[in-house]
């Protein structure tokens, strides 16, 4: 096994509305047992934890996948190694940022997290299932389900990514969430923790695989001018 993130489909590939699942899950989790993602057709936000696989989708039920013909047309994994304790006397978006990023020096990797614990305040966004033909991600976004909750514990699992790469997967932190008791989850927009307690990976390598027997991946057209505003206006948290 390689000390490497592997991610399937491209950020820019979601923006253009390249929405059909071109992975299954059965080959996705050859390539890690803990990671991210979306379903066919932007179904849901997907969190695998330790081989298990959980989608949480736009009614706010968590569903347990186990259907391993399941596509996903974008998603990182990785497998768990060399990973280094990471305690966080409190924890939101602004301390991973500011004093996580900067103190373990992550601008310019790519690093796995994944923290639990008792958060006061998690707030999460959930893709809604889209139908053809496809809208972009930008149109999707403003019209997401978002959902609160306090007082929660549960886990954060993602990734860092370098903003040289914030247009093949999010720059910065991507992370989901899901909850102990497996009813909560969704990709994360804001939290509050205290005494949260995990790990971060930092992986010398990003496999980054295409679906090249996809047609319509394979003719997609970018918009490069507009792509990174529009990243940030669908993505930024
Ligand atoms: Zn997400």
């Amino acid at each position: 096994m390689n000390n490497n993130l592997y991610e399937h489909g491209t950020l820019a590939m979601l923006m253009a509305g390249k929405l059909s699942g071109t992975i299954t899950l059965a080959e996705l989790l050859k390539h890690g047992e803990h990671g991210i993602g979306t379903l066919d057709g932007l179904d849901g936000e997907v969190i695998i934890l330790d081989n298990e696989v959980y989608q949480a989708d736009e009614t706010g039920t968590v569903n347990r996948i186990t259907d391993m013909d399941a596509t996903l047309p974008f998603a990182s994994v990785h497998h768990a190694m060399n990973e280094t304790t990471l305690t966080l006397p409190k924890a939101d978006f602004n301390i991973l940022n500011d004093t996580i990023v900067k103190e373990h020096n992550f601008k310019n990797v790519f690093v796995a997290t994944r923290f639990h614990g008792v958060f006061e305040a998690v707030k999460v966004r959930v893709a809604p299932k889209q139908t053809r033909p496809y809208p972009g991600l930008l149109e999707i976004a403003s019209n997401q389900p978002i959902f609160e909750k306090q007082n929660v514990s549960g886990t954060v699992i993602g990734y860092f990514a370098p903003e040289l790469f914030g247009t093949v997967t999010a720059g910065g932190w991507h992370l989901h969430f899901l909850s102990d008791d497996r009813q909560f989850g969704g990709h994360l927009l804001d939290f509050v923790g205290t005494n949260l307690t995990g790990t971060y990976q930092i992986f010398d390598s990003l496999e980054q695989h295409f679906p090249v027997s996809d047609p319509e991946f394979r003719a997609y057209d970018i918009d490069l001018a507009s792509l990174q505003a529009d990243i940030q206006a669908a993505e930024g948290h």
